[in-house]
């Protein structure tokens, strides 16, 4: 039986009950995370924790619990008995259940906290391979750098790209790329990693943050200016990057080649570094 957690309690999943009025269901109006566990620890909880902060506070929620989030994780981690696999978590904060009105509840009401894990392995064969992806304008609101439940456009991209044949989308705004429906993407130029600034256009990847940490301390040129698709034709290589999937190389876009259509050198440069990191904790 799968237990998850909600409002401070431990509770077989099925039997949670989230009210009609939770602000999340009404106005998709919460933020969220996913951490990745390792089978024996989280990847930079850390990181993951204060990126929850800035969402929260940004977003004008009041919840001062984040920082027992780590406990909840390990101690879900232990009753669902995933403690030697490969697993996600997700939590999602919302700003509580009130009766349905755009403006904030006044006086606030408690935030719903949900969390839930499961098994999660990697794609080693989208790491090997690479993946297809389809270009498509970046038709989302202007605050990406919250980590926002809002996410139809992402899920509406995602599925035609899905349907297009291809495994993630990547967005551009006028020809600007940003990232894509649930991953920051990179590319390589004559040693150089290129990969969009943090702004609010994009968010900032916990996994996009290890890995430039991880690219200076080798000694890898990194470019934070944004790729536009006019120099699409003239980028070596390409790869995506976040919680799930950790380094996927990309080998198409819109049915072009990226580079010689092959996983690269850098590419498999960054997935060993980010691996012997991983091995490392
Ligand atoms: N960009 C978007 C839009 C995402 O949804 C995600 C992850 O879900 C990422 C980037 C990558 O973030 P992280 O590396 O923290 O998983």
């Amino acid at each position: 039986m799968d237990i998850s957690y909600f409002n401070g309690q431990y509770l077989p999943h099925d039997d949670i009950k989230i009210s009609p009025d939770d602000r999340g269901f009404l106005f998709a109006d919460g933020v969220y995370e996913v951490v990745r566990w390792y089978g024996g620890f989280f990847f930079d909880m850390e990181g993951h924790i204060n990126r929850l902060k800035r969402s929260i506070n940004e977003t004008g929620m009041i919840w001062d619990g984040v920082d027992q989030l780590t406990e909840v994780a390990e101690t879900l981690i232990h009753h669902n008995e995933l403690g030697d696999c490969c697993a996600l978590i997700y939590i999602e904060v919302t700003r509580g259940a009130a009766k349905r009105k755009h403006s904030f509840p006044d006086p606030a009401v408690e935030p719903t906290v949900y969390a839930f894990v499961s098994r999660f392995g990697m794609d080693t064969l989208a790491w090997e391979r690479g993946i297809t992806t389809s270009l498509m304008p970046d038709i989302r609101w202007s605050r990406c750098d919250i980590k926002s439940i809002s996410l139809l456009p992402n899920v509406l991209a995602y599925q035609q790209a899905l349907d297009n044949g291809n495994k993630e989308v990547i967005f551009h705004r006028d020809g600007i790329i940003t990232e894509a429906s649930h991953s920051n993407v990179f590319f390589v130029r004559d040693g150089s990693l290129y990969t969009h600034p943090e702004s609010n256009y994009i968010l900032s990847g916990i996994t996009r943050k290890n890995i430039l940490e991880l690219a200076a301390s080798n000694n890898i040129n990194i470019v934070e200016e944004a790729v536009t698709t006019d120099m699409l034709p003239y980028m070596h290589e390409a790869f995506l990057a976040n919680t799930s999937g950790e380094i996927t190389p990309v080998v198409k876009i819109n049915g072009n080649d990226v580079g010689d259509g092959n996983v690269g050198e850098m590419t498999r440069s960054i997935q060993r570094l980010f691996r012997e990191m991983v091995g490392k904790r």
